[in-house]
């Protein structure tokens, strides 16, 4: 969604080291990107189309229902809270109190993507070839031989990085990936208090204030 990825993985040292958490997200996002990148290519090539998608393209962030884990939420939390600022940041707490465009993702600003490094796992394999999505449109039912769909190997290296996360031995990853414990896991983005990024952004601030006192 709203255009393709760098290959590299962004790094935020400062908050890695005290995120244990943010490591293995921002690890399973870049294998993520890596593993899409590298499908995409090839499936150019197979399909002698060309992906669609690019910046500004946006119909795909406009009434979809996108499916997050707990560490997902995490990451964007925490990327609006702690890394943007100013304007963008302005802008995205009126989205999160419910002021935005009926139906546009809240993280939509300005007709991008605010919180891009850290959009979640279905953002990042959402992919169209041939032509843009048209307003509304879901390319699964219109022009399902258009719709990338992202391969079972990529999916498994994410719950090897995530599933660690909620505190499951190493042993029991693969069986429980099979059993789709990370699906079981999710929740749907815009059915979360969204609100309370903001609470926790005006936190994030008077902390980052009085570090800096
Ligand atoms: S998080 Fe929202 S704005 Fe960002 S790519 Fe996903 S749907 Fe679009
Ligand atoms: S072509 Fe569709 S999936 Fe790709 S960026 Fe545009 S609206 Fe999103």
């Amino acid at each position: 969604m709203t255009g393709q990825s760098t290959s590299e993985r962004v790094r935020y040292p400062e908050f890695e080291a005290r995120h244990p958490w943010l490591v293995r997200l921002l690890d399973a996002y870049h294998l993520s990107d890596e593993a899409v990148r590298a499908d995409l290519a090839e499936q150019t090539a197979l399909r002698g189309r060309s992906v669609a998608c690019g910046p500004g393209c946006r119909n795909c962030c406009v009434d979809q229902v996108i499916p997050v884990s707990e560490f997902e939420v995490l990451g964007l939390w925490w990327y609006a809270s702690e890394i943007l600022e100013g304007q963008i940041q302005e802008e995205l707490k009126q989205r999160l109190l419910g002021h935005g465009q009926v139906g546009e993702c809240a993280f939509l600003v300005g007709g991008r993507c605010s919180v891009y490094p850290v959009r979640p796992f279905v953002c990042r394999q959402y992919y169209v070839f041939s032509k843009p999505c048209g307003p509304g449109e879901n390319v699964y039912e219109t022009r399902f031989k258009d719709a990338y769909r992202a391969g079972l190997d990529s999916a498994r290296d994410l719950a090897w990085q995530l599933i660690p996360l909620y505190g499951v031995a190493e042993e029991n990853v693969d069986w429980l990936f099979e059993s789709g414990y990370i699906s079981r896991k999710g929740k749907h983005l815009h059915t979360l208090p969204l609100d309370n990024i903001v609470m926790h952004m005006k936190t994030a601030a008077h902390l980052r204030k009085a570090r800096n006192a």
